[in-house]
């Protein structure tokens, strides 16, 4: 599963050109969900991973597939 939408402006050069990605792996019993917000025209990039193994991981506070800069969801 992999979806990738408009993201609006970079914070580094000011141009619509961001793009909001979210891949999801799953391998046995780990998942991993995987944002990454990247400009294509000057190269500025921001990346999250939510791993289903990471004990620091709270799903009570935080769902994994929801993007943690534009809060937009993965199933969406
Ligand atoms: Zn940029
Ligand atoms: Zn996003």
């Amino acid at each position: 599963m992999k979806s990738i939408v408009p993201a609006g402006c970079c914070p580094e050069c000011g141009m619509e050109k961001v793009q909001c990605k979210y891949n999801h792996f799953q391998n046995d019993d780990l998942t991993i969900d995987a944002w990454e917000h990247r400009c294509h025209n000057c190269g500025w990039r921001v990346t999250t991973a939510y791993r289903s193994d990471d004990e620091d991981l709270d799903l009570s506070t935080l769902d994994p597939q929801v993007c943690p800069y534009c809060n937009r969801s993965a199933t969406a």
